[in-house]
């Protein structure tokens, strides 16, 4: 890569060299519309037919569960618009639970739907790792209940929900669960039916595919309203002329990361616990963020006492490692996130957060040179911060 060593793969990973190439026909020779009738159309749709085979097999779903979409983000706003109005409108139940942990695509979505369409949302209380239990789900459903939606794994602190025993807890109560799952796709393994979610969302960038195309898995039975209306495409679902090249390379990616999910995990988990090791031994008034164990092999991340996150990040920047913090804006007066407040940190420990992720190119001398510097760019932050 570049002169910086990059502790950012939460944020994106490159796209696979690989999964480009696999791509690069559908911009050139191979540019039909799936749903035109001659040869070139149905190459086009035999290219996308065989993707969602692809996602499908690694999902252990069948194809026509398997609906492609622009992003992690709108198969989150798909799933939960679409699941919430379309039961409302059959049953007339106009609540939703999830919680203030959850990435923006889904807490700003359920907020909206509260806001301006009637909908009542019941946010749940994590514990202090940012996990939501069953029991907390459990207490929360009534018989208005139209969505449970709850993450995989969290993107600012790493933590993994319980989401086999959140399934099955929905399940009892026979009501749709949705799962954001864009983090947690690079590193656990996804099998729609023992995981007993009826949605679920991913996103290619997450796993060395390209930005800008995602999937909405959609167990059959579940009722959504479709967000976009037009051609009919992806099961009228999601209306659009398909993004084949896109569609193609999620799917590489997908099945790439299907194969090597566990030799990427045993690459990065002990790289991860070096980092938490030392930097709570070395560095004083620092915490973890995020559960000690149940976390994605890949996710380190820390609060700081008394330092600003953002400063902290411009000078790991200078210094020519590029990692990310927690706060909600990059520049002005950052507020501590909504995980942050979820788990309860204090505001002297809020502000200071960083996030450090590794990925399958990650290597233990880059890790070395970034716990050298770390603790002294720390101590010139909190320096900096006391002016
Ligand atoms: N959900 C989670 C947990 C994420 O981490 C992200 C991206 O950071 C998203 C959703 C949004 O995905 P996308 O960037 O593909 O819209």
């Amino acid at each position: 890569m570049s002169d910086l060593n990059y502790f950012d793969y939460a944020a994106t990973t490159p796209v696979d060299a690989g999964v480009l190439e696999v791509m690069l026909p559908y911009f050139g020779e191979m540019f039909g519309n799936p749903s035109s009738l001659h040869r070139q159309g149905q190459r086009a749709e035999a290219a996308v037919e065989q993707a969602r085979e692809t996602v499908a097999a690694g999902l252990h779903c069948d194809p026509g569960e398997v609906v492609f979409t622009s992003c992690g983000t709108e198969s989150d706003n798909l799933a939960i618009r679409g699941a919430v109005v379309a039961r409302r409108a059959a049953t007339g139940a106009n609540r939703i639970i999830t919680s203030r942990a959850e990435h923006h695509a889904v807490s700003k979505t359920a907020e909206q739907l509260g806001k301006l369409y009637g909908f009542q949302v019941d946010w749940l209380e994590t514990d202090e790792y940012g996990l939501i239990t069953p029991q907390a789900v459990k207490q929360a459903i009534t018989r208005d209940t139209a969505l449970v939606s709850v993450m995989a794994a969290n993107n600012e602190i790493g933590t993994l929900n319980p989401l086999s025993e959140i399934g099955a807890v929905c399940r009892a109560h026979a009501l749709p669960f949705h799962s954001d799952a864009v983090q947690a796709a690079a590193y656990l393994p996804l099998d729609v039916n023992e995981l007993g979610v009826d949605l679920l969302s991913l996103g290619a960038h997450k796993f060395y595919g390209p930005k800008g195309i995602g999937v909405l898995y959609v167990r059959k039975g579940t009722s959504l309203l479709p967000a976009q209306t037009g051609g009919g495409q992806e099961g009228g679902l999601r209306a659009g002329t398909q993004n084949v090249p896109y569609i193609v390379g999620f799917a590489e990616a997908f099945r790439l990361t299907c194969e090597e999910r566990d030799r990427r995990a045993a690459h990065v988990r002990p790289l991860r616990d070096q980092i938490i090791g030392r930097v709570l031994e070395e560095i004083p008034d620092s915490r973890l963020t995020g559960h000690p164990e149940l976390r994605l092999p890949n996710h380190a991340s820390f609060a700081f006492k008394d330092m600003d996150g953002n400063l902290l990040l411009t000078l790991l920047d200078a210094a020519g490692f590029a990692c990310s913090s927690g706060s909600a804006c990059k520049t002005g007066n950052p507020e501590p996130s909504e995980v942050m407040a979820a788990i309860g940190l204090p505001p002297q420990w809020g502000l200071g957060s960083l996030r450090v992720t590794l990925g399958k190119d990650s290597t233990a001398a880059q890790v070395e040179a970034f716990l050298d510097v770390l603790p002294g760019l720390v101590q010139k932050a909190r320096a900096l911060n006391r002016r």
